[in-house]
């Protein structure tokens, strides 16, 4: 394929403004797949995806394409919209040079069009503005500032229009730059481990050919495989003979171990040693959880699924970690809540794993007794700068712990999305903490015990007592959930037993669910999103 011939996009956009939909028109148009009623987001390949109707991962497809007697190969990349995987749409744009963003006429540019849009832009990448969802009735189209003969008005859902992006992807995204009789230099912009056949690389070449057979070194590694397989995505896996720098596609070279393939890693040529690509910024958590095996046998199986994860979704930080009850386990760290909401849910579905989220905690440095008596701190402005007239940077320096959970989350949230945090670490402080266990029935849940400050501990007590107690089912007693910190109890609720008539029935819902792993804390039966539940409103 001339390389004048290729196109490499990505299409992103707002959660639910309709890019998969889009993307499933696309591969339509070009024969990729059969039309038929039935293909609703066909890219969002994964049982998550399903489930919840939301792309996480970012898909690659590459569509062959007529247009006025040339053929066009099309290599469109599919992003998840929601901020929490923005991780996957900033590597995306690393193998392409233009992006479709996709904008819902009847909601407007929301703050991941804003936030997608500077992507590209700082990628310098073209920008082809995409107006979608015309065929609703509110739908405004002309309410967007831009001149009308650069957007394109489409509805994905009915097909409308969708040819003339296919025009706008030839016509206003250059071919990749790329040299081919340089030696081979490959960008692993992804990665997936599968079960048979080791490590998928999903890669895109910057320069040179590379062939099943080629002896390949990893950059990071230094490492050296040899390739068994190179192949498009069409959408699923279609070997070819060779790939070419401009395409975009996947490569298999007996790579066996998860630390083997690092997603930003360069390949190349065993004879022909090139400069790494610049590969990627590391992703910063927002939001810690402990993980740990519901069976401490498991651990092994859970190391290996926690592993083969991340090397699909390399924004998630792991380390280990261990608690008095539940044993060896890793403290984890998220992108944010809904992030660590699909994690735990692929280990589950993808691996069959079943795991604990604890409480998210921070190191402390404890000092006995006699430092109380220094005063607490809470977040303490450090200053304020205007970066421009729309945007204003605050510098604060916080405790840790109040930052790792929802933090983030509220801030989003309060600021419709639009405000972005980052942080850096500023040592260790004094602080008046003390401990908190949570009791049921006089037995202290070890996966719930938190360091608190001394002031919010009635507040956080109360807090976590009454999520327990709307999260934890009806037993055959009556359940006291207590808040205590040594002796002391500072807060406390209470789960009523069945009443007779409705044992009966409790009971066979009980078995109906039995499937779902329980945790017994003395006597009482503990389902486990149970911890969940508490932890993500705390
Ligand atoms: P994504 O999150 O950007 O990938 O959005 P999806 O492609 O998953 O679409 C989100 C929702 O919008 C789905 O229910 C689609 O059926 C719907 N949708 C997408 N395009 C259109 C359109 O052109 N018109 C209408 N009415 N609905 C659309
Ligand atoms: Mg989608």
């Amino acid at each position: 394929f001339p390389v004048e011939n290729i196109r490499n996009f990505s299409i992103v956009a707002h959660v639910d403004h309709g890019k998969s939909t889009l993307a499933d028109r696309l591969l339509e148009l070009t024969g990729t797949i059969d039309k038929t009623k039935n293909n609703k987001q066909v890219l969002d390949k994964l049982q998550v995806e399903r489930e919840r109707g939301i792309t996480v991962k970012a898909q690659t497809a590459s569509l062959f394409h007529n247009c006025e007697g040339k053929q066009y190969l099309l290599n469109l990349i599919d992003t998840p919209g929601h901020v929490d995987f923005s991780y996957e749409v900033s590597r995306s744009l690393s193998a392409c040079q233009g992006v479709l963003l996709v904008v819902d006429a009847n909601e407007g540019i929301q703050a991941q069009t804003v936030a997608n849009f500077f992507l590209a832009f700082e990628a310098q990448l073209s920008v082809i503005p995409v107006i979608n969802k015309i065929d609703l009735k509110n739908a405004d189209p002309e309410m967007f500032d831009i001149p009308s003969d650069e957007c394109i008005k489409i509805s994905a859902k009915l097909g409308t229009n969708v040819e003339s992006v296919l025009q706008a992807v030839i016509e206003r995204i250059p071919p990749p730059k790329v040299h081919r009789k340089n030696p081979l230099r490959a960008l692993v912009f992804d990665s997936t481990f599968d079960q048979y056949r080791g490590v998928i690389a999903n890669v895109a070449l910057f320069d040179g050919v590379v062939s099943k057979g080629d002896k390949i070194v990893s950059a990071h590694t230094q490492k050296t495989y040899e390739v068994n397989e190179v192949g498009v995505l069409n959408p699923n896996e279609q070997p070819t003979h060779k790939l070419y720098a401009g395409q975009v596609g996947y490569l298999i070279a007996g790579m066996k171990n998860v630390t083997e393939a690092q997603i930003g890693d360069t390949l190349y040529l065993h004879k022909q040693p090139v400069e790494p690509l610049p590969g990627f910024k590391s992703a910063k958590p927002m939001v810690f959880a402990g993980m740990y095996p519901v069976d401490q046998s498991e651990y092994n199986n859970l190391k290996s699924a926690i592993e083969k994860l991340t090397l699909n979704d390399s924004s998630v930080t792991v380390h280990r970690d261990s608690s008095l009850a539940l044993g060896a386990g890793w403290r984890l760290g998220f992108l944010g809540l809904l992030h660590m909401e699909v994690f735990n849910q692929r280990l589950e579905l993808e691996y069959n794993a079943s795991v604990i989220l604890t409480t998210p905690t921070v190191p402390y440095k404890a000092v006995l007794s006699s430092s109380k008596l220094i005063k607490a701190r809470r977040a303490v402005q450090k200053n304020m700068i205007f970066i421009d007239q729309n945007r204003v940077m605050l510098k604060y320096l916080f405790p840790l712990n109040e930052i790792v959970v929802d933090f983030y989350d509220s801030l989003k949230s309060l600021s419709s999305g639009y405000a972005s945090f980052d942080y850096e670490d500023a040592g260790y402080q004094t602080a008046e903490l003390v401990k908190m266990d949570i009791l049921l029935n006089g037995n202290n849940v070890e996966e719930l015990v938190t360091v608190v400050h001394k002031d919010k501990a009635h507040s956080i007590g109360k807090a976590i007592c009454e999520r327990l107690k709307d999260s934890l089912p009806r037993q055959l007693f009556e359940i006291a959930i207590q808040a205590a910190i040594g002796s002391k109890i500072i807060a406390r609720e209470t789960v009523k037993a069945y009443r007779k008539n409705v044992l009966a029935k409790c009971l066979l819902k009980r078995q109906a669910e039995g499937k779902k792993k329980l945790r017994k804390i003395g006597n009482v039966e503990v389902p486990k999103d149970a911890f969940i539940k508490v932890l993500k409103t705390q």
